[in-house]
C-alpha cells in the first residue's frame, strides 16, 4: 500500500509537470502569435532610417513585408538600418547587424530606444567598423 501511495504521488507530480510545460508552451505560442498580429508591425509604416555608410537620415515608408536593411534610394545599396536613439547623449545611430539594441555603442548607456520620425533633427553618430 505504501508503495502504491508513493507511485500515485509520483504520478501526480508528473501530471503537474506536464501541465506546467503545456502552460509554458501555450504562453510562448500566445506571446509569439500576439507579436505577429501586432497591428503596428503588420502594416506599412513611416520609419526613420540611417545609412550605415554615409550616416544620412531617411524618412521612408517601410512596407510590412520588407526586412532590414532597406535599399538606400540614392546609392541603391542595402545600407539603411532602423535609427536608434541614445537618450543620454541625444544622438542617433543605425541599428545595424553589428550593433546591440540594448546599449549605446558610444557611451554604453542602457538608455537606448527606437527613434521615431520626431527625432529626425538629432545628430547621427556612426560606429567606426
Ligand atoms: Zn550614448
Amino acid at each position: 500500500m505504501a508503495r502504491d501511495s508513493r507511485d500515485s504521488k509520483e504520478t501526480v507530480k508528473a501530471v503537474i509537470a506536464i501541465i506546467v510545460i503545456l502552460l509554458a508552451v501555450g504562453f510562448i505560442a500566445f506571446f509569439i502569435h500576439g507579436k505577429r498580429s501586432n497591428p503596428a508591425l503588420s502594416r506599412d509604416r513611416e520609419v526613420l532610417a540611417i545609412d550605415s555608410i554615409t550616416g544620412k537620415k531617411y524618412i521612408l515608408i517601410k512596407k510590412k513585408d520588407e526586412e532590414w536593411p532597406l535599399i538606400n534610394p540614392d546609392t541603391k545599396t542595402d545600407t539603411l538600418w532602423p535609427a536608434l536613439i541614445c537618450y543620454k547623449e541625444k544622438i542617433l545611430f543605425p541599428n545595424t547587424a553589428n550593433t546591440s539594441a540594448m546599449s549605446c555603442p558610444f557611451c554604453s548607456s542602457g538608455g537606448v530606444g527606437a527613434a521615431t520620425v520626431n527625432e529626425e533633427d538629432l545628430e547621427v553618430k556612426l560606429v567606426q567598423e
